[in-house]
């Protein structure tokens, strides 16, 4: 068999960490498997890169902070391999250069789009263990990229794709999909099998879990995956397209506090003024993730949308640069929000969902902001302060 095993920061935390690992590591190597491990960076250092590359520039060059950040990933690799030898296995540290690892060259959230299997291919063939960088790729000029926070579940996806794996296992701190964080619902369920689709959504929407990137390629190029707990050899959570459980209405709560509302107020209530506002962030690369209108009286419409606290900065920058432009009066931020979401295929045909969703943030004194919906799924904004009684109720009253 040929066997993906990704193990996020907490799992590769310290060196008695690492030593656990390898030793699971072998387990699969010795039963004659062919092992390819992609690691992340150890526990908190790629928020301490990104802290200590604040302390020296406050709007550090993208470029420079891809080339920083990736030296996480990198020391990972390289001490996973000095367990497994000293475990007398035979490993290979292989970095995006190395193998080489393709992605588009937006710094900071580039997507892999090309993974050459040949220095893979030759490493297995001479029975070694594997362990690749996740989180970083090499664009057209051969410089360094990486792929968004989380994203060492991507290349672990997409190395399984390209290499055809028969199974992507995703170690983490948990032992599966729960259907809501436990640490904020401490009797959330784990979930033995989720579709797709459904992981997407919840993926999507802030289960942390899984980067939602992973569960896209996972689903396009059909890799099984399966997310386990790298302590214990519980079964784990395996998303997949079609599962055997009986659909439940919904599957999951999830929430996210990495968003940031811009109001931008007093545009004209005619033909065109969405088209120009969305023409100016789309071509500076920021991604909105929901827009609201809200209608007034007096020929004007204020335009609310989400974008993530990181590339909040700049979209109001840039709106505030341009308010003749896009024909705005003024720019307003609320920082202080968060998304609440609750995911299910059973959702599009129940309409009581939405009714149990706003009773259950009624009661608990939760005034919504703002809503939007996709076929599964149902998300809320509401103040910040209130997003673990929001999830906590909800999952009262839906799961
Ligand atoms: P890793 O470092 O292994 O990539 P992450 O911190 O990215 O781990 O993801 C694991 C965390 O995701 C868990 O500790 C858990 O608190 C959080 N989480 C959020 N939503 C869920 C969910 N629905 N099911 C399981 N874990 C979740
Ligand atoms: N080290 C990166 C991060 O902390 C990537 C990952 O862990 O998946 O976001
Ligand atoms: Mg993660």
């Amino acid at each position: 068999m040929l066997i993906v095993k990704k193990f996020g920061g907490t799992s590769v935390g310290n060196a008695e960490k690492i030593k656990n690992v390898a030793k699971r590591i072998e387990q699969d190597y010795r039963l004659g498997n062919d092992v390819i491990v992609v690691l992340s960076a150890m526990d908190q250092t790629t928020d301490e890169l990104l802290s200590l590359a604040h302390e020296v520039n406050m709007t550090p060059p993208p470029r420079e902070m891809d080339a920083l950040l990736a030296t996480g990933e990198q020391t990972s690799v390289a001490l996973m391999c000095m367990a497994l030898d000293a475990l007398n296995v035979p490993a290979v540290s292989l970095n995006a250069f190395q193998v080489p690892m393709m992605s588009t060259a937006n710094h900071l959230t580039a997507r892999l789009h090309k993974i050459e299997t040949e220095r893979i291919e030759h490493e297995l063939e001479a029975r070694r263990v594997v362990c690749i960088t996740g989180f970083q790729g090499l664009d057209k000029y051969g410089d360094i990229t990486t792929i968004g926070r989380g994203g060492s579940d991507t290349t672990a996806v997409a190395v399984a794709a390209a290499m055809h794996a028969d199974t992507c296992e995703i170690y983490t701190d948990v032992d599966g999909v729960y259907t809501a964080d436990p640490r904020i619902v401490p009797d959330a369920r784990k979930l033995q099998e989720i579709t797709y689709d459904e992981m997407l959504e919840l993926a999507s929407i802030g289960a942390q879990v899984l980067h939602n990137r992973s569960v896209e390629l996972a689903k396009k190029y059909g890799v099984t995956l399966v997310v386990r707990d790298s302590k214990s050899t519980a079964e784990g959570t395996y998303v997949r397209e079609v599962t055997k459980v009986e659909s439940m209405l919904a599957s999951g709560v999830a929430a996210d506090k990495n968003t940031v509302c811009i109001t931008i107020k007093n545009v004209p209530d005619a033909i065109g003024s969405e088209y120009r506002v969305f023409d100016l962030l789309s071509s500076n690369s920021i991604a909105v993730d929901a827009i609201l209108h809200n209608m007034s009286d007096n020929g004007k419409i204020d335009i609310s949308i989400l974008v993530s606290k990181d590339c909040a900065p700049r979209a109001e920058a840039l709106l505030n640069d341009n308010l003749e432009r896009i024909k705005a009066e003024k720019v307003i931020v609320d920082e202080h929000v968060a998304k609440v979401s609750i995911v299910g295929a059973g959702i599009q045909s129940s309409p009581g969902v939405a009714v149990k969703m706003f009773e259950a943030l009624f009661n608990s004194n939760i005034k919504i902001k703002m809503t939007y919906t996709s076929e599964i799924r149902i998300t809320v904004l509401i103040d910040e302060i209130d997003m673990e009684n929001a999830v906590r109720a909800i999952h009262a009253a839906l799961i």
